[in-house]
């Protein structure tokens, strides 16, 4: 009677290492105490999904903070999936918000003494694995064909059984070593499936760093671990890789959960102390009322290339993310007046459980206060990177003159409570066309007050024009233009205004605002002086006296 070793070696002749090797291969690491291995694994099956980059920043942020390593495995196995460039595209994307990894796949060859970290080329790894558990009489070559298992399926569902590949219903467990042997020899095309001791009417607990203690039903499924084209499944690479990669802590999708009692079980039979768990929530979106979860279809900001080409700043994409995993991040940020996530503290405890909920307004408002921060220098660099790449209006103005361009860029700066008009580089342009002569040229009607007639505009901009202070301080500015409004009629104090309204053409801000509208032509604006002194006097005289 032949053995399960026999049988192991009829399958896999040609492997001839065993898991001790491996063990030495892949030797625990030597980091210091309380250092985390942590890895972000996608398959390069499409673009990089919003939820993706939290998943990834969340794997960075807890190896980072714990003086530990990250490291990036690529998850090709479902080769009909797989989309040629789309690896690389991810590291290019996951690279533009500083998330490097340590270790890893990287398009020019991998990095770390724990590889190859592309699932599609450690097969050799696997079926040292597989071998190994045929041997013990814990996996076993199911030689079902697609009919055979359709057969199964439409027989529970006409008994309405719970469907599924375990215990009856596991039709080739029941062969005997030698039938194995047989069929094999007789070339009838194989799987691997692993043979579930499992029961399912019993609970499994296990506790996930999020969630604390969560209890499902045992896994009874005699999954394939091995595809017909050598490659294993996810459930058993991922025991396999985070095994012998000596991952800590497994960061990834809260879809994963239902299956973590199948990798529990298989690093159970394997005798290997599993890694912890964190399964992050889904990044949800608030539509009429109702959450659902980001789509890729329907949603632009379910793809991280949207946020890069509206010229979004990583890092407020990141201050963003980070604000929805720890909830006591956006007091932190006061608190420390900083914006810097690498400071502070993440913690899986402090994650919310329900899905984060995706909020534009929020991730302005982060935005915003990271552009206002961002120093002159590396500000104008940064949009000078992304009007090359998305912008062609906006590189133009910067190259036909980048002082006035940096000018404007930096109106209210250099103040302790500087300017936030922008929340992206997008919106540069638009709030700033009017420094533009050929776009002001097409600006629309000016939106003077109706109340004064246009001969006294003309007269009175004409006069502000020839005698308001240029190149001045703001203040003796200011005082030149208040000697014009006083001269034409307007109230310098906003109490003698009230007192008598009609003794004047209007109080001083009413004059300030027709200068505005005729210099900017709109009704709100960065600080008038400022803005003054970037056009220029020739432009700003010119304006003045051509807005009527
Ligand atoms: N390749 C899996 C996915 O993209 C990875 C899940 C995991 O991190 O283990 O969902």
């Amino acid at each position: 009677m032949a053995t399960y070793l026999d049988l192991a070696n009829l399958l896999f002749p040609d492997v001839t290492k065993t898991i001790d090797d491996l063990e030495k291969e892949y030797p625990l690491r030597n980091l210091p105490e309380g250092a985390q291995v942590t890895r972000f694994a996608p398959s390069p099956t499409g673009f990089l999904h919003t939820g993706s980059l939290f998943t990834a920043f969340i794997a960075y942020t807890y190896a980072k903070q714990s003086q530990g390593v990250y490291m990036f495995r690529l998850e090709d196995t479902d080769t009909k999936r797989t989309i040629a460039g789309s690896a690389d595209e991810l590291i290019d994307q996951l690279a533009e918000f500083g998330i490097i990894a340590d270790e890893g796949y990287f398009p020019d060859g991998d990095k770390g003494a724990y590889g190859p970290y592309q699932q599609s080329v450690r097969a050799d790894i696997y079926k040292v694995v597989i071998k190994h558990l045929i041997a013990e009489g814990k996996a076993y070559p199911d030689f079902c064909s697609a009919e055979d298992l359709q057969k199964i399926r439409d027989f529970q569902e006409a008994n309405k059984i719970l469907p599924g590949y375990y215990g009856p219903y596991a039709r080739d467990r029941k062969l005997t070593v030698d039938e194995q042997i047989e069929k094999i020899k007789a070339g009838t095309p194989w799987v691997i499936r692993y043979k579930s001791m499992g029961d399912h009417d019993k609970k499994i607990k296990f506790k996930d760093a999020i969630r604390g203690e969560l209890e499902l039903a045992d896994n009874d499924v005699d999954i394939v671990i091995m595809k017909s084209d050598g490659l294993p499944t996810y459930h058993f690479a991922h025991v396999v890789d985070d095994h012998f990669m000596r991952t800590t802590v497994v960061t990834r999708g809260e879809e994963w959960i239902p299956s973590t009692p199948i990798h529990i079980q298989l690093f159970r039979d394997l005798g290997w102390k599993g890694p912890k768990y964190a399964h992050l929530p889904v990044i949800m979106k608030l539509d009429h009322g109702n959450k659902r979860k980001l789509s890729k279809r329907k949603d632009p900001e379910a793809a991280v290339s949207y946020f890069l080409k509206a010229g979004y700043p990583p890092k407020g994409l990141l201050v963003y993310l980070m604000s929805i995993a720890n909830s006591n991040f956006e007091e932190w940020t006061i608190a420390n007046k900083s914006l810097d996530v690498s400071k502070f503290t993440f913690a899986f405890k402090k994650m919310s459980l329900d899905g984060a909920l995706f909020d534009e307004g929020k991730l302005n408002y982060f935005c915003k206060e990271v552009l206002a921060a961002t120093p002159k220098e590396e500000l104008l660099k940064a949009v000078k990177e992304w009007a090359e790449k998305n912008s062609p209006s906006l590189l133009k103005k910067m190259n036909d003159d980048l002082e006035y361009f940096s000018k404007i860029l930096n109106i209210e700066k250099d103040r302790p409570n500087p300017r936030k008009d922008y929340a992206k580089y997008g919106d540069i342009e638009p709030a700033t066309w009017f420094f533009y002569d050929d776009e002001f040229e097409k600006h629309p009607e000016l939106p003077f007050n109706e109340k004064y007639d246009k001969a006294f505009l003309k007269e009175f901009m004409s006069e502000v024009a020839d005698k308001m202070l240029y190149g001045a301080g703001e203040s003796e500015w200011w005082n030149s233009v208040k000697e014009v409004a006083a001269a034409k009629g307007f109230a310098i104090a906003n109490k003698d205004y009230k007192a008598n309204p009609d003794a004047y053409k209007g109080n001083i801000s009413d004059a300030a605002e027709i200068i505005r509208i005729a210099i900017t032509g709109q009704k709100d604006s960065p600080n008038l002086h400022e803005v003054i002194e970037i056009l220029g006097k020739e432009r700003v005289m010119k304006r003045l006296k051509n807005a009527i």
